[in-house]
C-alpha cells in the first residue's frame, strides 16, 4: 500500500465540485423531492409541518426551511415515547429495515433498505482511505449506529474490514498486527491506546497508515503526534446517530467539508433563525435520507461555517470545529450525557442531597466524576460502589464517584460542570 496516494481524488467528483449554484439546485431538487416523499407515510414529519402552517408545496427550496422550526435532539425520546417506535419519522414499514439502533436517551434509529444514506463513503474517501486497506473498525457494534455505518461506507469503497469492536486493547494490537491493518476507524483517544500498548508489548507498532476519528473533540497537538511519530493521516468527520456523516475533513484538514445530501444550516441556538458564514452557532441539518428524513434537526452543538475556496479542490463550505453545547448536553468519550442521566443514577441510592457531574481531561481521555453530597448516616462506600455501577448502566460509561461535605457543591451549580480544555 506504499504507493497510494491518500491525498488526491474524490469519490463522487461531479457532486463534491459543483458551483455553488448548481450546489443549491441539488439541494432544492432533493429537497423538495423528500418533503413530498415523507408526507404521507411520515406523521412526525407532517405534524412538525403542520404546525408551522405549512404544506408540503411550502418546502421546495433551502430558503424555504427556516419556516420549519428547529426539533430538538433532545426532544426525540418523548417524540418517539408519544408515537412508538420512531415518532413517525420513519418513511418505511418496520418490516423493510435492515437494522435499528438504540442511542442513550434512549432513542432509536432505523437504518433503511437503502446503501450510502449515511455519506461515509464521501468522508472516508476524502480522509485517505483506498480500496485495499484493511481496517480495524472500533467503534462500537453493539446497539449505537456508527460502526455499521462505516462498516459500510468500508466495504462500498473496497476496503476490508476487521469488525474488533470497542475495547480489549491486546487483541486490537495483536489483531491490527497479524493482519497488517492499513486503517483505523474510532476514537482518537483509542488509537492513542493502542499505539502505547503495541509499543509496550514490544510487538512493533501496527502499520496503519489512515485513520478516521470521531465521537470526541480531536486536538490538533494529537493529529501531530499521529501524523510525526507514527505516519498516521488522521482524519475526521463530524455526524450523529440520527443523521449520519453530515462533514469530513479532506487532506487539507483545514475544516470539514459539509456533505452536498444535507443541507447544514448554522442557526441562532434561541431562534433558529440561519445565522451568516462565520458566526457561530447550533448546526441544523436537513438529510437527504428517503427511510428516516430529518428535517431541521437541531444538534445541539456549536460550530461556524466558511466558504474560503480549500485547496483541495472542492466546493462545499467547511465546518470549522467544534465550539461546545448548545445546551447543558455534554459530550464524554463520544457519547453523550444527560443531566437527567445524572438524576436517574442518584435516584438508585437513598439520601443524595446534591450530585453534581464534572467532565475533566487527563491525558488524551475524558474523565467523569460524580460529585455527591449524602445526607447524615448514610454509609459513603456502600453509595459510592452502588452509584458507580449505576453510572455505568445508565450513562454508558465508566466513571468515578466523590463523596463530598456540604457545600461544596454550591447552590444552583450545573448538573454537568464540563472542565475540559481543548488545545
Ligand atoms: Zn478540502
Amino acid at each position: 500500500m506504499k504507493t497510494v496516494d491518500r491525498r488526491a481524488g474524490y469519490w463522487n467528483r461531479e457532486k463534491e465540485t459543483l458551483s455553488p449554484a448548481a450546489r443549491e439546485a441539488y439541494q432544492d431538487a432533493w429537497l423538495a423531492r423528500l418533503v413530498e416523499h415523507a408526507w404521507a407515510p411520515a406523521p412526525g414529519v407532517r405534524r412538525r409541518l403542520e404546525d408551522a402552517g405549512l404544506q408540503p408545496g411550502d418546502v421546495r427550496r433551502i430558503d424555504d426551511l427556516a419556516r420549519v422550526p428547529v426539533m430538538k435532539k433532545s426532544a426525540m425520546p418523548d417524540l418517539q415515547k408519544a408515537d412508538p417506535p420512531f415518532g413517525g419519522f420513519c418513511t418505511v414499514p418496520v418490516q423493510r429495515l435492515r437494522r435499528i439502533f438504540v442511542s442513550p436517551g434512549p432513542i432509536l434509529e432505523p437504518m433503511g433498505p437503502e446503501l450510502s444514506a449515511w455519506h461515509g463513503e464521501t468522508c472516508l474517501y476524502a480522509g485517505g482511505f483506498r480500496p485495499g486497506d484493511v481496517v480495524v473498525n472500533t467503534f462500537g457494534y453493539q446497539l449505537l449506529p456508527a460502526a455499521h455505518e462505516l462498516d459500510e461506507a468500508l466495504h462500498t469503497i473496497g476496503c476490508v474490514v476487521v469488525s474488533t469492536g470497542v475495547g480489549n486493547t491486546d487483541q486490537q494490537v495483536t489483531v491490527a498486527t497479524t493482519v497488517r491493518a492499513t486503517g483505523y476507524v474510532g476514537t482518537p483517544s483509542f488509537l492513542m491506546t493502542i499505539l502505547k500498548r503495541a509499543n509496550e508489548m514490544g510487538v512493533g507498532r501496527p502499520p496503519f497508515e489512515v485513520a478516521q476519528v470521531g465521537a470526541e473533540p480531536f486536538p490538533e497537538s494529537l493529529r501531530r503526534v499521529f501524523q510525526d511519530e507514527h505516519g498516521i493521516m488522521a482524519r475526521q468527520g463530524f455526524g450523529t446517530a440520527d443523521l449520519g456523516m453530515i462533514a469530513y475533513e479532506c487532506a487539507e484538514a483545514a475544516g470539514m467539508h459539509l456533505v452536498e445530501d444535507v443541507i447544514t444550516q448554522i442557526c441562532d441556538p434561541r431562534t433558529g433563525e440561519p445565522l451568516p458564514h462565520g458566526q457561530v452557532g447550533e448546526i441544523v441539518a436537513t438529510t437527504n435520507n428517503m427511510t428516516y428524513p430529518m428535517i431541521r434537526f437541531g444538534t445541539g452543538d456549536l460550530s461556524l461555517v466558511t466558504d474560503e475556496p480549500c485547496a483541495c479542490g472542492r466546493t462545499s463550505p467547511r465546518m470549522l470545529g467544534w465550539r461546545g453545547r448548545a445546551d447543558e448536553v455534554t459530550k464524554v468519550r463520544g457519547v453523550f450525557v444527560h443531566p437527567r442521566q445524572a438524576d436517574e443514577v442518584v435516584a438508585r441510592v437513598q439520601g443524595v442531597r446534591r450530585v453534581q457531574v464534572v467532565v475533566g481531561r487527563e491525558g488524551h481521555q475524558d474523565s467523569l466524576t460524580m460529585r455527591v453530597e449524602l445526607a447524615e448516616g448514610v454509609d459513603a462506600a456502600a453509595a459510592r460502589s452502588t452509584l458507580e455501577s449505576a453510572i455505568r448502566d445508565v450513562m454508558k460509561l465508566r466513571g468515578t464517584v466523590e463523596v463530598v461535605g456540604a457545600g461544596v457543591i454550591p447552590e444552583g451549580a450545573k448538573k454537568i460542570a464540563d472542565e475540559r480544555t481543548w488545545e
